[in-house]
């Protein structure tokens, strides 16, 4: 009988999280979902959505982002939304069901000029009732208390992978950069939403230690995205070898053990897994998806797949009485929001 883990714990080893990635497969899931049971209804998931507010012309590096300014992608730019327009979409995806409302910025930083709009939009979605999330960058400590103020639930800044693959990946920011922007951010009474990418070239090793980058901050992230890189042409990283599907899934296994409150996300690189997959990875403690199947560079699985696979594994059974779960099926019904609800949740490494 593996030891379960009933504690929250904040002292995890690289030695101790790659001894559990290398448990066979059926005991470290069977460790996984009995401690998913003890914190979650484990056929509950629940289901994010996503508005890009400010698209491409980034100056960060990040090798895996279509967004990224230095990388041919062929991806249009777009300014920052308006504010109205923003509350439109969030009206729109709360009548389609939402309870939560992401905006994210392709930026290094949101500037001075840009925090009056970004405030406006978080008090007018909070005013609609929805729970409200932003990613727009690094943060400081004063922009942190700022939009926290104006009503920010939760802000997503991902570690991406480990400190020690980290330059790999980007070198326009540090590793001590995010972690810095997660304390303004838990500091200002905000939740934290973060987690990595899977599938960039990265070691077993580098795996373990994101995850013990994230489980050994001093509160574990409310939220955890754990992305499959989905390789666009024009990056850096559009070439190279697939991860192997069971090495993902151990993975989201080892954050559901490390992290057993916080909720584990299937973001980018869904719609490569099959629903085979996908059940696996709840099974394993996954329990938050994106959602959206008109994205904004690379594809998600379509809200009405989505829907069936949920009703084959009896996922939000409790949710869709009478109704559509999550009000998919309005959703569904309405073309224009279908088209302009979601963004990839990879191309900003969210
Ligand atoms: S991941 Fe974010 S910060 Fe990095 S290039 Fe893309 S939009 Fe910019």
């Amino acid at each position: 009988m593996p030891d379960i883990q009933t504690t929250l714990r904040h002292d995890w080893s690289s030695e101790e999280v790659q001894q559990l990635l290398s448990m066979p497969f059926n005991d470290l899931l069977f460790r996984a979902q009995t401690v998913h049971r003890q914190y979650f209804d484990p056929n509950d998931v629940q289901v994010s959505t996503l508005l890009s507010i400010k698209t491409g012309a980034c100056p960060e590096d990040c090798a895996y982002c279509p967004q990224s300014a230095r990388y041919d992608t062929g991806l249009e730019r777009e300014k920052l939304m308006e504010v109205q327009a923003v509350i439109e979409k969030a009206r729109a995806a709360k009548a389609a069901g939402s309870d939560r409302f992401c905006m994210g910025a392709a930026w290094r930083s949101p500037k001075e000029r840009d925090m009056p709009y970004v405030l406006a939009m978080v008090k007018g979605v909070k005013e609609l009732g929805l729970e409200t999330c932003m990613t727009l960058g690094m943060l400081d400590a004063d922009k942190s208390e700022r939009l926290a103020e104006a009503g920010l639930d939760y802000y997503n800044h991902n570690l991406d992978t480990s400190p020690e693959y980290y330059g790999e990946i980007i070198t326009t920011r540090t590793y001590s950069d995010r972690l810095e922007t997660l304390d303004n951010v838990r500091k200002a009474g905000m939740k934290v939403c973060s987690g990595g990418i899977l599938g960039m070239g990265e070691t077993q090793k580098d795996r373990a230690g994101l995850l013990v980058q994230l489980a050994n901050l001093p509160q574990h992230p409310d939220s955890v995205p754990i992305n499959q890189l989905v390789r666009v042409a024009g990056t850096p990283l559009e070439d190279g070898d697939a991860l192997d599907p069971l090495d993902f899934i151990r993975t989201i296994a080892a954050a559901r053990i490390m992290m057993p409150r916080s909720h584990v996300r299937l973001s980018a690189g869904r719609e490569t897994m099959s629903d085979e997959m996908q059940a696996m990875c709840f099974f394993a403690g996954a329990n938050s998806i994106f959602y959206g199947e008109c994205l904004l560079t690379t594809p998600n699985p379509a809200a009405n797949k989505d829907q069936a696979l949920f009703r084959r594994l009896g996922i939000n059974s409790h949710r869709h009485v009478g109704e559509a779960p999550l009000g998919l099926e309005a959703l569904l019904n309405n073309a224009d929001n279908e088209q302009s609800l979601f963004y990839d949740a990879a191309a900003s490494s969210i």
